[in-house]
């Protein structure tokens, strides 16, 4: 049966957390096998993440998953947050080394990557389940796209729930990482990042900071609409719909939506594949 899971991120600005209110009753009402909540790293935008996975817990009864990442925190923090997510009910994590800010010295780290985040919690939280991130074209800071794979592997092996991969555009790159990770041994869940676009700027960015390929014909219609965001948000829709169905056909049933906090782009999506 098809899953689809939504992600969501603590607005910056009053405004935008008045906006997220409204739409995290539309998500909600979806029924979505959870909604993920990011956070930021080196302290950043962790007290929002808390209160906002405790209205989708709590009051609107909706599976959350609280992004939880290590880079720039000390053990003792992340413990700390960790007892937090318990006290709210919430047992499920993204668990993730994070972004790295730039200009920023990582030295004196008592975490480095995700697979010691992992180690961290299955000692001190036992009952939590925890999902990690799979990049099907390679994590961009990785040194060797091989070796990547491999990390990637290790960690999702580490007893975890499941993989929620990036965003990808082409899901030529999706199909092979899948067959890889099964061939590989891997059974968990697969779960495909699929992005909504809506501006084309912040795609063109975001796809190259995250080193993700953009078809030809997805980058023909970003330069066609990228004056008319209507257009373009309508178009970008489409296109997730079609990655999905095509998806469907190759085998995939769980799908992860780069919501950007939009409902009312969810709910095309979900129109189109209904
Ligand atoms: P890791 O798995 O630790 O990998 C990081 C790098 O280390 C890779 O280059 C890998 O090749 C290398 N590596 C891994 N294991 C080893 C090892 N044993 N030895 C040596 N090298 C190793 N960022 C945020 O800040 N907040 C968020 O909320 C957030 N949400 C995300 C959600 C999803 C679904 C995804 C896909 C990414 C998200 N990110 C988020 C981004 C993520 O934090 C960055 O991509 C980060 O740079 C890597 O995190 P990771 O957990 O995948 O790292």
């Amino acid at each position: 049966m098809t899953q689809i899971s939504y992600e969501i991120f603590p607005p910056k600005t009053i405004n935008a957390a008045n906006q997220l209110q409204n739409n995290l009753a539309n998500f909600c009402a979806d029924t979505p096998a959870f909604i993920s909540v990011t956070c930021g790293a080196f302290g950043t935008a962790q007290t929002n993440n808390l209160a906002i996975c405790d209205t989708i817990h709590n009051t609107l009864k909706t599976p959350c998953v609280a992004h939880v990442t290590c880079i720039g925190a000390s053990k003792k923090s992340i413990l700390q947050r960790l007892q937090q997510y318990q006290e709210i009910g919430i047992n499920t994590v993204l668990a993730l080394r994070g972004d790295i800010p730039e200009n920023q010295t990582l030295d004196a780290q008592e975490l480095h990557q995700a697979n010691q985040l992992i180690e961290l919690i299955q000692n001190d939280f036992a009952n939590t389940h925890i999902y990690v991130a799979g990049y099907p074209e390679g994590h961009p800071g990785c040194a060797d796209i091989d070796q990547d794979f491999y990390f990637q592997l290790e960690k999702a092996k580490q007893g975890t729930n499941g993989i929620i991969t990036q965003l990808f555009f082409d899901n030529a790159c999706f199909i092979e990482y899948q067959q890889r990770m099964r061939k590989h041994g891997y059974q968990g869940k697969i779960i495909a990042g699929i992005f909504l676009i809506t501006n084309a700027k912040q795609i063109l960015k975001i796809s190259e900071l995250c080193k993700v390929y953009i078809p030809t014909e997805l980058r023909s219609a970003i330069t066609k609409y990228q004056d008319d965001p209507i257009a373009l948000c309508d178009y970008g829709i489409e296109y997730a719909a079609k990655q999905i169905d095509n998806l469907q056909k190759h085998g995939c049933s769980d799908f992860h939506i780069y919501t950007m906090n939009r409902s009312d782009h969810v709910t095309k999506l979900r129109k189109l594949l209904n």
